[in-house]
């Protein structure tokens, strides 16, 4: 979809006159584009109706950039489509909050269950999660599972078959224990049956969710539209997580999704590790969607940032390598710089998600705190690669000796692990960092 709405853009910059007519094609380009990716067609009618709207001809014709004005409107009636203009309902710290997960089976709730527990965990709320999915065999089990790998404590029955039953005894129980968030998996079925609509207004109706949470399959395409409305007229759907963003999900469920229930998209799933969790919001994600937040921006960027200073790092990265010292490097550097979120994106072996969700006093806190962790390690496990922390004894050691919360380690060692993974394929005599002279 990027290459062919970015090439629809560029025929038109090279267009010598801008009118009407180029006008047209360019959105009948951008509209067949969009169809191709699994918008819905009325939506797509909609926002071709909306940038016409938008750009005013007569103004069009006076105004001296003229192509930008275009440009902005099909870039901004696109946001519109994934923002519903409401914000997610967000748990506040010492009330007993419940979220109920909701969607059909094989969205990736259980998963997405586990993933928003860290997040909050991160936050230091008490988490804990209940398994109300008595339909498929081994739902507790996976559960389980992923919540002990995550440390987050959690509750099922294998002897109970009832699921608004577990639910209520599973919420009851973490509310005394004075939880702040008490999240509820509930099952799914393969279609979007009668039965599956009444358990989950039966759950409802127990733990009254202080929010529910939709979650939806980013690949499914055109079905997007029918499976959120049904979901829209059974549940009150207050957010949404769309999951598996990472492979070739189109993104246009994701804007039928919003469209069809009038809630927000929180958060979207974007692999299936913990981690794996991206806040949402709408402008990178049209961007994305459009190919402009692509890695040579980047190379741009790290040239214009006087990397001199990092020699040693540019030098591991065309190489393909990048330590946890190189990393640490890249921190210090940034904390030496100021507002902290902006620049986060910027550096090579940072990423913008690192601090997603906290403000700049919080990013601060968990910056310091990163470099506990650092000083923690050992000069040999800071030129490493980071794998022998897969050694729990390690990992234990460095919590220890940083203060810093075994969860918040993990995150720091997978968000070094995915660069670390860019710098392999990047790196190399014939890789793309390879071409960038640090002295240049
Ligand atoms: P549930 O039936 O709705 O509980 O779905 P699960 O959480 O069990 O997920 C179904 C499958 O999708 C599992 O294999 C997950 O690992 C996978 N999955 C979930 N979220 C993501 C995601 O964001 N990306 C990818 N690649 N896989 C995901
Ligand atoms: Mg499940």
């Amino acid at each position: 979809l990027g290459a062919r709405i970015n090439g629809a853009l560029q025929a038109l910059s090279k267009a010598s006159v801008i009118d009407e007519k180029a006008v047209d094609a360019l959105l009948r380009e951008v509209c067949s584009a969009l169809l191709e990716s699994d918008v819905n067609v009325m939506l797509v009618q909609k926002m071709r109706q909306n940038v016409k709207k938008r750009v005013n001809m007569d103004e069009l014709a006076s105004s001296a950039n003229k192509r930008k004005v275009i440009q902005n409107a099909v870039f901004e009636e696109l946001c519109g489509l994934v923002d519903p203009g409401v914000q997610p309902w967000k748990p506040q710290k010492g009330k007993q909050n419940v979220i109920m997960f909701v969607g059909l089976q094989g969205s990736g709730k259980t998963t997405s269950c586990t993933k928003l527990a860290v997040y909050y965990k991160r936050k230091g709320m008490k988490v804990g999660l209940v398994c109300a999915d008595t339909f498929r065999a081994g739902a507790f089990d996976q559960l389980k599972q992923n919540a002990s790998r995550a440390h987050v404590p959690f509750y099922g029955d294998y002897s109970e078959t009832d699921p608004v039953q577990i639910a209520i005894e599973g919420v009851a129980q973490f509310k005394k224990s004075k939880f702040d968030l008490i999240i509820v998996d509930t099952s799914g079925r393969h279609k979007q049956e009668a039965e599956l609509f009444a358990e989950m207004e039966q759950i409802a109706a127990a733990v009254k969710p202080n929010n529910t949470i939709f979650v939806m399959d980013g690949t499914i395409g055109q079905a997007a539209d029918s499976q959120a409305r049904a979901f829209k007229e059974s549940v009150d759907i207050g957010s949404i997580i769309i999951t598996k963003m990472d492979g070739h999900a189109k993104g246009g469920g994701a804007i039928s999704a919003v469209a069809a229930t009038g809630s927000p998209i929180e958060f979207i799933g974007t692999g299936e590790h913990m981690h794996d969790l991206d806040k949402f919001s709408a402008r990178p994600f049209i961007s994305k969607l459009l190919g402009m937040g692509d890695i040579s921006g980047l190379v741009e960027t790290v040239q214009d940032m006087h990397m001199e200073k990092n020699e040693d790092m540019m030098k591991n990265l065309a190489k393909g390598v990048f330590t946890l010292k190189d990393m640490r490097d890249q921190l210090q550097t940034i904390m030496n710089m100021g507002p902290l979120n902006k620049i986060m994106g910027m550096m090579p072996g940072m990423s913008p998600d690192m601090m997603k969700g906290f403000d700049a006093d919080e990013s601060t806190r968990r910056l310091r705190s990163y470099m506990c962790v650092f000083d923690s390690m050992t000069e040999l496990e800071l030129n490493s690669d980071g794998k022998m922390f897969e050694e729990e004894s390690r990992l234990r050691r460095v919590a220890r000796g940083s203060g810093v919360r075994l969860v918040e380690i993990q995150a720091l060692l997978y968000q070094h692990k995915q660069f670390g993974q860019i710098v392999k394929k990047m790196g190399g005599p014939k890789g793309m960092l390879s071409k960038m002279n640090p002295n240049a």
